[in-house]
């Protein structure tokens, strides 16, 4: 079966082998020679001044966010389930909290970003999804970072990247916190966060916040290439090797690159076979189609085609169905997924097999992949 989820994403085999050595004691110098390596891996996959890895999965790195970056309100962007957790890790930590609340395929807008920040002078942090995994929904995160900064330097600004890093290029000029988890993009098991922070969210960190996910602990422990409580060393290491391996396959331009046309192809395949991209600004790590048949089509996708699709939650259970564009993906098995989903059509009689979105993929990638190259 082809894992088209996104999230999980498949783990590349050389990785599952390069996890499959026996377990690392953390405190030593071979774990810790493990670990320097992978910062500096990070550091060039986030730009940022700082990084720490936590032993979490992406909402652990949510709320350590949060938690050490807000100390009183908390503006949060509901555009689906990941922005709603947001507003709900700041009330479990009695912060105050208002929120923009937006239907799924709609991105937030600057402009109501910053009416709600000059209305509520006690909101001190902003979090946004970059990609709202919900609907496939990107936010302008840039754009709102940049207009934030200019009317308060201050307020910190909390990205979520957990579908955006390793996808796509940000800018994370005024960007404070940038997190990813290693289940998405970064092709691993799930259990490891990332946070990339800004030197101004140090100085507002200090002392740090909580225990377990204190951040201000974490720093001054992995400055010095350890851990602050027993680190992911499994994980750890598969990250180095994932790590590596992008770099081994042309590095992170190339992968941003051929992620984006992929994305592109794909997209442009399913709308030449009369399906409809559902959000209004699709995020490139996934496709989102919203059809009345999105049950019936994902059924149809895994029991004859052998591809297993992610459907949607909430309210729209049995309403989208979305596919997998994170990772290291081979062309020839995304060529397969739009061919099943044009079968799958066809199957349900909506429409005459032609081969359609095939030709529609390959016409789109080779053509301009070959220019590129
Ligand atoms: C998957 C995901 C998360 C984190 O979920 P976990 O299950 O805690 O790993 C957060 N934000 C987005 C946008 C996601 O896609």
């Amino acid at each position: 079966m082809l894992l088209f989820t996104p999230g999980p994403t498949p783990v590349p085999q050389n990785v599952r082998n390069a996890m499959s050595d026996e377990t690392m004691h953390h405190r030593t110098p071979e774990f810790e020679a493990i670990f320097a390596k992978t910062r500096k891996h990070l550091f060039n996959l986030f730009k940022s001044d700082e990084v720490v890895m936590l032993s979490s999965s992406g909402t652990g790195a949510m709320e350590s966010a949060v938690t050490n970056l807000c100390h009183n309100t908390l503006l949060n962007v509901n555009s689906g389930k990941f922005g709603e957790r947001f507003g709900k890790i700041a009330i479990a930590h009695g912060l105050g909290n208002v929120e923009i609340k937006n239907e799924w395929d709609t991105p937030v807008s600057v402009e109501d970003i910053i009416e709600a920040v000059k209305n509520n002078p006690d909101i001190d942090a902003v979090a946004v999804q970059i990609s709202e995994s919900a609907g496939g929904l990107r936010h302008p995160v840039e754009a709102i970072a940049k207009a934030l900064k200019e009317i308060n330097p201050n307020i910190m600004i909390i990205a979520d990247g957990i579908t955006a890093v390793g996808v796509e290029k940000i800018d994370i000029t005024n960007i404070d916190c940038l997190i990813a988890g290693s289940q998405k993009a970064l092709m691993l098991p799930p259990g490891l966060s990332i946070l990339g922070l800004s030197n101004k969210s140090i100085e507002k960190i200090g002392a740090g916040k909580g225990y377990y996910f204190n951040l201000a602990t974490e720093i001054k422990n992995q400055r010095k290439n350890t851990t602050a409580w027993t680190a992911a060393t499994t994980l750890t290491i598969g990250l180095l090797e994932i790590l590596e391996t992008i770099e081994k396959n042309g590095g992170l331009e190339k992968l941003y690159a051929e992620t984006e046309l992929r994305a592109k192809a794909v997209n442009a395949a399913l709308q030449a076979i009369g399906l409809h991209i559902y959000p209004k600004t699709p995020a490139r790590s996934m496709s989102t189609i919203d059809d009345e048949n999105a049950s019936e089509i994902r059924k149809i996708l895994a029991k004859d085609f052998e591809v297993n699709v992610a459907g949607g939650q909430d309210h729209l259970n049995g309403k989208i169905f979305r596919i997998n564009q994170m990772g290291l993906i081979p062309t020839y098995e995304m060529a397969w997924v739009v061919n099943s989903v044009e079968l799958a059509l066809s199957k349900l009689g909506r429409r005459e097999y032609d081969g359609t979105a095939n030709k529609v993929f390959n016409e789109i990638f080779f053509r301009v992949a070959k220019v590129e190259r």
